[in-house]
């Protein structure tokens, strides 16, 4: 079986999903021995080869139950037809989403933690989202080159604080060029702060948005810092050769 229409991944009209698996049957009772018969279809795009699930109802005589449905919607799988010719309609599509790889300047270190966080945005889990772009915040200030900015004498102290929030302001007390960056991250922290105590629910909003100052953050601290690095170099050695 296959449905016609839009692709929900390469957004192409007019396109052909083959129906490859089902899932969740539930049988609602319109009037005796009427039911409705909601199913969700794993299908896949002939034109870009992703997968979407589409979500869809059919009317029949008596429903269809466990027993009698894996049976029989296998062999109407196997038909090269519409499943509209089988009475099926296609209320919506919930398209199966891939995470966004993380930004190229990120450390190794931090990187499964950014996938992580990402791939929760993808798949609705806006809480987690948010709490794992905190850990990722969290560990940054620990290592090089945040724990730079802070003067040796200090950094056992600082290293040994388990106060995020103490350690972003420690590092603005220091260094207070970096107030914009620090409050970048303070955002991050407080978003990652509600998602692991249910303050309040977060929305999908939130949860781009921890991403939005993830991204800017991973973009100041090493990008920019990679890059200073090597102007720098490149600037003190035309100073030495001259
Ligand atoms: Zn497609």
């Amino acid at each position: 079986m296959f449905i016609v229409g839009e692709c929900p991944r390469c957004a192409a009209a007019n396109q052909t999903l083959d129906v490859l698996a089902h899932t969740r049957i539930q049988n609602i009772r319109v009037r005796s021995p009427v039911y409705i018969s909601r199913l969700e279809f794993l299908t896949e795009c002939r034109s870009c080869g992703y997968g979407s699930v589409y979500s869809v109802a059919a009317k029949f005589q008596n429903g269809y139950n466990q027993e009698n449905l894996p049976g029989e919607l296998e062999e109407l799988l196997r038909q090269d037809r519409n499943v509209k010719d089988w009475g099926f309609e296609i209320l919506s599509h919930i398209p199966l989403t891939s995470p966004e790889a993380a930004p190229s300047a990120i450390p190794n270190e931090l990187e499964p933690f950014y996938n992580e966080a990402s791939g929760c945005i993808a798949n609705g889990y806006v809480h987690a989202a948010c709490v794992m772009f905190r850990k990722l915040v969290d560990l940054a200030t620990l290592r090089e080159p945040l724990i730079d900015l802070i003067p040796e004498a200090d950094r056992e102290s600082f290293r040994a604080n388990n106060s995020l929030k103490w350690r972003l302001r420690q590092i603005v007390n220091h260094q207070p060029v970096y107030e914009r960056l620090i409050r970048t991250a303070e955002y991050i922290k407080v978003l990652g702060d509600k998602g692991a105590h249910i303050e309040e629910l977060l929305t999908e909003s939130d949860a781009k948005d921890a991403k939005a100052f993830a991204d800017l953050f991973i973009q100041n601290v090493y990008f920019e810092a990679a890059r200073a690095a090597e102007i720098e170099a490149r600037h003190s050695d035309r100073l030495g050769s001259r």
